[in-house]
């Protein structure tokens, strides 16, 4: 491990923060939490936390001793002065004198005796830190001593490689009774320099921030020295005589499996990230699989994203994917109803109080390709994606030094139903679209980006896909979600396109097929080649879109839908507009066909016909000329409806939405125009 301090850094960090009154105890904990937060090997995903003993002016303007230590919701990578919320520390330090605190009464205290009452919640091991004299103390969930620790014998092991330099210390859960155990192990030990703690993580003290910061760099690094030691170990490769299925014919039929119907059309679904490496292929490849992948999270707190056990599917060989959607429907129903054993079992020890959690799993170990994280959305994905490969990595490296053992089920069973985690539950109401994924053509586009953006704010994960990929990239960087250059005319890029999506989330809910391009030429002397080219962008794409969403709805089997921008031309003809015309009439009754064939799946079919919105198909170039053809202002022109009011692109992507949401409509056309009677729907 690369010991990253730098005197000239250091230095700079803390004349920056000096200009806004932050002291320079303050300013290099933030320094070296950085350091430890940026690394994934040392800890992530908030994990980990870390302090510093300084003096602070309280309200009334008092000098006083204070403990700064991580705020919940603060990652140690990105973590400013804000994120360690100071605390008195004489309270602190007198209830170690205690016998018990609850852990609720523990968070009360705790936020009792912050500075500034506004601060986050202080960490769980805020009483830790107080207990340990030293001025700056650091802790991670480092891979390094995890693999080592995680053992049967991992207390033997680490006091192998440290000798005298770490105390080691039995697992304790986090709270109270963990903060007094480790301050009475200090106690017993006082020349150490750091504590493992066992099967969770390291803790690291001194005097100054660098020496801290420098001892969890040491100590981590005799745990990866010891590992090198030993010789590799690779495990026996399963046998896999085909070709393996691809990961966007795979991924819709695990999350469809794994979603939940609630009735009446409406599905709670996750997302899914899609991970492979060598290390990943190794790992879910191996002869022993089924056995060795269900061991267990390296440290505790992990649980909550990941589940502590993983669903872990049999080889996907391409030719036979019909069986394979029954052996993933099998092995997830096998997989909730452990869960659901597991939690019931756990659950009557600790007087049936606890809520379970949803019972679907979080990690997925596809053998074959690699694994996929899942989660409400797509950021809860990427986590568990993350932790899930920082455990094959921990794993593999515990095996080469013993047998990887992670904590037993009742302890993971604590952390994944503590108290304080439960208080959470049901506090927040999902959002309309939430776990659904959107796919939007011509997303770089006005109607397409305002309609990205609604959908993101309500939710969903949204794929922009667009001709022009800088545009598609700039949007979706707007909404969190993913830029794909696609030529929509171009069956190469379609495919490719519902590949990325299927590797990023998972699958296809949505498709708002919006792209879409007019030519101008009056009928009797139009091009053919002009009318051909309409049809393709107008049309046919808009059927080859539709055919890739509809394959993927129907491997999920949780319905979906499909949404057409048809425009008023596909009602009410303008002249000279008939190369555009006919396409979107055709689109409207591919829409209309959509609904009818599609209705068994639960695959709804909509279309949105708008007209004089200022987009890319009406510029204000045009606005312009045909305003002052028909000898009206701007505003007239684009007010010139029964409403008298300017229709937006954000109008439109109201109209997707509501189509979106409404889940018994389909074969139904929504009139965007402000009130045009020519181009009603009759
Ligand atoms: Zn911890």
């Amino acid at each position: 491990m690369k010991n990253l301090w730098s005197d000239v850094d250091a230095d700079v960090v803390v004349a920056n923060y000096a200009k806004d009154g932050v002291n320079s105890d303050l300013a290099l904990r933030v320094y070296t939490s950085r350091l430890i937060g940026g690394v994934p090997a040392l800890v992530i995903h908030g994990g980990g936390n870390t302090s510093v003993k300084t003096t602070m002016k309280d309200f009334l303007g008092n000098e006083v001793d204070v403990l700064c230590v991580k705020g919940s919701g603060w990652d140690l990578a990105t973590i400013e002065p804000a994120g360690l919320p100071a605390l008195y520390r004489e309270p602190l330090t007198q209830v170690r004198s205690w016998a018990e605190m609850s852990d609720e009464d523990m968070v009360k205290f705790q936020r009792l005796n912050l500075l500034d009452p506004a601060s986050p919640n202080p960490s769980v091991e805020t009483l830790l830190h107080a207990f340990l004299p030293h001025k700056f103390v650091d802790h991670s969930h480092t891979k390094a001593v995890l693999s080592v620790s995680d053992q049967k014998d991992g207390m033997a092991i680490c006091k192998e490689i440290y000798g005298g330099k770490v105390a080691v210390l039995p697992y304790v859960m986090p709270g109270f009774s963990l903060a007094k155990a480790t301050a009475d192990l200090y106690d017993r030990h006082p020349d150490i320099e750091g504590i493992v703690l066992h099967k969770h993580g390291l803790f690291t003290f001194g005097d100054t921030a660098k020496q801290s910061y420098d001892r969890m760099i040491k100590l981590v690094s005799m745990a990866e020295k010891y590992i090198a030691s030993k010789p590799a170990y690779r495990p026996q490769k399963t046998d896999m005589n085909a070709r393996a299925a691809k990961i966007g014919d795979i991924a819709p039929i695990i999350r469809g499996a794994c979603s939940v119907d609630n009735g009446g059309g409406d599905f709670s679904r996750l997302v899914m990230d899609f991970r492979t490496s060598r290390k990943i292929r190794t790992f879910v490849d191996s002869e022993n699989i089924a056995k060795d992948g269900r061991r267990g999270v390296m440290t505790p707190d992990h649980i909550i994203r990941t589940k502590n056990k993983p669903l872990i599917l049999p080889f996907a060989a391409a030719l036979h994917m019909d069986s394979y959607k029954d052996t993933v429907a099998k092995e997830v129903s096998k997989y909730r109803k452990t869960y659901i054993k597991y939690f019931e079992k756990n659950n009557k020890k600790c007087g049936g109080i606890k809520t379970m959690l949803d019972p679907s799993p979080r990690v997925t170990y596809a053998p074959g390709l690699g694994l996929f994280g899942m989660g409400a959305n797509a950021k809860a994905a990427s986590v568990a994606a993350d932790l899930a490969e920082i455990l094959v990595a921990t794993i593999l490296d515990a095996d080469r030094v013993g047998r990887y053992e992670a904590l037993p089920e009742h302890e993971l069973f604590d952390m994944e139903y503590w108290s304080l985690e439960q208080a959470k539950l049901g506090k927040s109401k999902p959002l309309p679209l939430a776990g659904q994924v959107a796919v939007i053509t011509g997303g770089g586009g006005t109607i397409g980006a305002a309609t990205a953006r609604l959908f993101a704010a309500q939710g969903a994960e949204v794929a922009v896909l667009d001709r022009d990929s800088k545009a598609a990239k700039t949007v979706a960087n707007e909404c969190g979600g993913l830029g794909v250059g696609c030529d929509v005319t171009n069956t190469k890029d379609i495919d490719a396109a519902f590949r990325t999506v299927c590797e990023t989330y998972g699958g296809v809910d949505i498709l708002v097929s919006n792209a879409g391009a007019a030519w101008q030429s009056a009928m009797d002397e139009m091009d053919d080649d002009l009318l051909r080219r309409s049809f393709e962008l107008n049309f046919f794409a808009h059927n080859k879109m539709a055919q890739q969403a509809v394959r993927i709805m129907k491997a999920q089997g949780t319905g979906g839908a499909l949404l057409f921008n048809v425009s008023k031309q596909a009602v009410n003809p303008g002249a000279n507009f008939g190369a555009y015309g006919l396409p979107k009439a055709a689109t409207m009754f591919l829409m209309r066909q959509y609904a009818l064939e599609c209705g068994q799946y639960g695959i709804r079919a909509n279309a949105v016909n708008a007209d004089r919105i200022r987009s890319g198909l009406l510029d204000d170039k045009m606005i312009a000329g045909r305003s002052k053809a028909r000898g009206l202002s701007e505003a007239d022109y684009l007010g010139g409806n029964l409403l008298g009011l300017e229709v937006l692109a954000e109008d439109v992507a109201q109209a997707f939405l509501h189509h979106a949401l409404s889940l018994k409509t389909t074969g139904d056309v929504t009139t965007v125009d402000g009130g045009n009677v020519s181009a009603m729907m009759r």
